[in-house]
């Protein structure tokens, strides 16, 4: 298969569209709804299915096709589909894959917007669901029941930066007959790859790692062929299309996610190192740091720490603000892996509305500074922490 064809950095550039009779050396942009025929006969075995021709672009078109190539290709996963967001990707591989009555067993530490789907929405279509703790894996087979349709869980985790080992949930969800959902989004296929370590489907926010430059919103789902039928029979008829230009910008995005990840990651290991021990910090998180609770699980499941690093200033809430006040180039904004630099405070933003007991329950301490290490010298970006650590504290 062409998908084995290369290694995984050459596969990222060199899967591409057929070319067409113009001969171009980059994949142009087949903005279009809908396809055509030559013929009745053809129509209708496109339409049965006899065919690999694309008929409407809810369904497939080539630019989208390219980027699920190249997805799948990286990940090891036999098939995709790719969806408008990261959330409906998301929201797609629950509603395609549970029943009502079926039970879904989730990290408690999750992608907020994920929370909400799985606590507001799921029940009112009489899926159920228990959270459980991601640091106490122990735990998760007892919760396990004879409606148990699925696990979901992020690792490492969004904002808290928890690790979890996969194939050990894996093995757990093979011995009861459970599908193993992980959200990759923080790790990206460059330093994780979940279905090599037993995962049966894998999810993605390609808005942030994927794309890398904070421009358009996109997510994929892939896995397991006949699991991921069902997602695209569902997305289908119920229409979370990514528009074909964001496929086009987010497989261009993957030509460059090998060399921009290795360089998030080394800039973000050197981020960490330097916080490490600072006298106004009471701890700092990143996986690859041996301090990290997980670490041993990281440098097993992990070729790198990816790009995000966590801190937790002394002064707690109220430093937080000053922090992100004080800073001169690192942005506040919701995004996360961009080539700038972002720092964000989950207690006074995304969290806000959670009480101080719910917020650590899902890992967030007051004065917890999330930042996402972007493209910029190094150097410039512990420049621009530290001053700010000085002025807020
Ligand atoms: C951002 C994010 C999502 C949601 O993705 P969108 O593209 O914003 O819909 C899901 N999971 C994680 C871990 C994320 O960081």
């Amino acid at each position: 298969m062409e998908k084995d064809q290369y290694r995984p950095e050459t596969n990222a550039v060199r899967i591409q569209t057929e070319k067409t009779w113009q001969m171009e050396h980059s994949t142009p942009l087949f903005l279009t709804s809908s396809f055509t025929y030559d013929s009745a006969e053809e129509m209708r075995a496109t339409f049965a299915d006899e065919t690999d021709n694309n008929i409407y672009s809810r369904f497939s078109n080539p630019n989208v096709d390219e980027f699920v190539r190249k997805v799948c290709s990286l990940e090891q996963a036999e098939d995709g589909y790719a969806t408008a967001s990261g959330m409906s990707a998301i929201f797609a591989s629950f509603m395609a894959l549970m029943n009502a009555g079926d039970h879904l067993l989730s990290a408690s530490s999750i992608f907020g917007s994920t929370h909400t789907v799985i606590t507001k929405f799921l029940p009112k279509w009489g899926i159920e669901y228990t959270y459980f703790d991601i640091n106490k894996p122990e735990t998760v087979e007892a919760l396990i029941k004879p409606n148990t349709k699925m696990m979901f869980v992020e690792t490492p985790s969004n904002p808290g930066l928890e690790v979890v080992d996969i194939s050990l949930l894996a093995k757990i969800c093979d011995k009861h007959g459970v599908i193993l959902n992980v959200d990759n989004c923080f790790a990206s296929p460059v330093l994780q790859k979940p279905i090599t370590l037993g995962a049966h489907i894998v999810t993605h926010s390609a808005t942030k790692w994927m794309d890398g430059q904070g421009r358009v919103l996109g997510g994929v789902v892939v896995g397991r062929k006949d699991l991921i039928k069902e997602i695209h029979t569902f997305c289908r008829s119920t229409g979370p299309a990514i528009s074909p230009f964001n496929a086009w910008v987010l497989s261009k995005s993957l030509e460059t996610l090998h060399i921009r990840m290795a360089r998030h990651c080394e800039s973000a290991l050197a981020l960490a190192k330097a916080l490490e021990g600072n006298p106004l910090l009471q701890w700092v998180k990143y996986p690859m740091l041996a301090s990290h609770p997980q670490h041993e699980i990281a440098k097993a499941q992990m070729t790198a720490g990816g790009g995000i690093v966590c801190f937790e200033l002394k002064g707690g809430l109220e430093q937080g603000t000053r922090f992100l006040d004080a800073l001169k180039m690192l942005t506040l904004t919701a995004n996360l892996g961009d080539s700038r630099s972002i720092a964000s405070h989950p207690a006074s933003t995304t969290h806000a509305k959670l009480s101080n007991e719910e917020r650590l329950k899902v890992g967030i301490t007051p004065g917890m500074i999330r930042i996402s290490v972007g493209l910029e010298n190094a150097q410039d970006i512990i420049d621009d922490i530290n001053q700010a650590l000085e002025i807020s504290k």
